[in-house]
């Protein structure tokens, strides 16, 4: 009986690593993609650039992977390849997050990398993560009102300043800043010191989303994103990268809720994405339609800059359904999209 496991285990990792190198491949390419139509559209959000890499180009990814989770909802899998007892389980369709109905914890980790650190005896560094909490709150506030719009639930619980068991440093010594290759590093800090299931547990929690900050500055061309959920993804931690500041502004509750929208599953809407079959038709139809639809942009539509105390864009129904919040979008249907986690098709 061990030796059959391990035969099924050595199986599973053998098509792992394979799914690996395929998406790696696709990725780059994805990467160069959005990179062009980026600069095409002249596209500014505020939560993307011509710099926009691997995290969220990710999104891309997982409709191309091979690895079949099956009909069931849990998949058993193997994270080590020392095949050690280590396993979870997990809901193999969705990641750490599914949908906002319900409660969702954040854990927020301030990290440093190669190039940023945060100095503890800074008083600068220390408000700057008090806003970072209160900017959490904001989006929480606000995610929570959207949800309540459809007639659901939303908790959200993200203030390590009341709770700190929700709030971890770390430190890695190559550069974070730069997007690629910072899913492993990260995923593997979080498997080793942060019990997601027990702070499932003591939360009683159905979601947790972990955002990655880092103390970023004006020199810093990296741009926050989100290592969103894929089919066949090795850790289920799904992991907001937080840049504090970039594209010459800092981050404000509106990307944040972005972000954590891309956690729930859904895509990004001004750049083109082959998967969800957003192409230049939707993109124009957004822009003209939902200019204000917070996947398209994070930007105060009346003032043209990032606002602080308040989100003021919105999450329309094609967003909604694909964060699992109604069960319907008619632009969805009329550009035959796909890609939703949360209904089959
Ligand atoms: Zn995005």
């Amino acid at each position: 009986m061990i030796f059959l496991k391990g035969i099924i285990y050595l199986i599973l990792g053998i098509i792992s690593f394979f799914s690996i190198l395929s998406d790696h491949d696709k990725s780059s390419e994805t990467d160069q993609y959005e990179e062009i139509i980026n600069d095409y559209l002249g596209i500014d959000d505020g939560s993307s650039t011509d710099d926009y890499t691997e995290a969220d180009a990710g999104s891309s990814e997982y409709g191309y992977t091979e690895a079949d989770s099956g009909s069931s909802d849990y998949e058993y899998t193997d994270y080590d390849d020392d095949f050690d007892d280590k396993y979870y389980f997990y809901n193999a369709h969705h990641g750490s997050a599914d949908t906002p109905d319900g409660t969702t914890v954040v854990v927020t980790i301030f990290a440093d990398d190669k190039d940023y650190a945060w100095d503890p005896d800074s008083d600068l560094d220390n408000a700057t993560k008090s806003d970072v909490n209160q900017y959490l709150i904001v989006a929480a506030d606000y995610l929570e009102s959207v949800v309540a719009n459809y007639g659901k639930t939303a908790n959200f619980i993200t203030d390590f300043e009341t709770y700190p068991d929700l709030k971890y440093t770390a430190s890695f010594d190559q550069q974070m800043t730069k997007t690629d290759d910072v899913d492993y590093p990260a995923w593997e800090y979080i498997d080793d010191n942060i019990d997601m299931e027990a702070i499932k547990t003591k939360y009683n929690a159905d979601n947790v989303i972990f955002f990655m900050v880092f103390n970023t500055d004006e020199k810093n061309s990296a741009v926050t994103c989100t290592r969103n959920w894929y089919e066949g993804m090795e850790y289920p931690y799904e992991i907001v990268y937080l840049y504090n500041f970039d594209y010459d502004c800092i981050n404000g509750p509106a990307v944040y809720a972005h972000e954590m929208l891309h956690a729930f599953g859904a895509p990004d809407l001004y750049t083109e994405d082959e998967f969800y079959r957003i192409d230049s038709t939707v993109i124009s139809y957004v822009d003209r339609y939902l200019p204000n639809e917070i996947m398209y942009t994070c930007t105060d539509l009346d003032s043209y800059e990032y606002t602080y105390d308040r989100v003021t864009n919105e999450v329309t129904d094609l967003t909604a359904y694909y964060v699992g919040l109604t069960d319907h979008s008619e632009v969805y249907d009329e550009f035959c999209l796909s890609g939703n986690e949360h209904f089959d098709e």
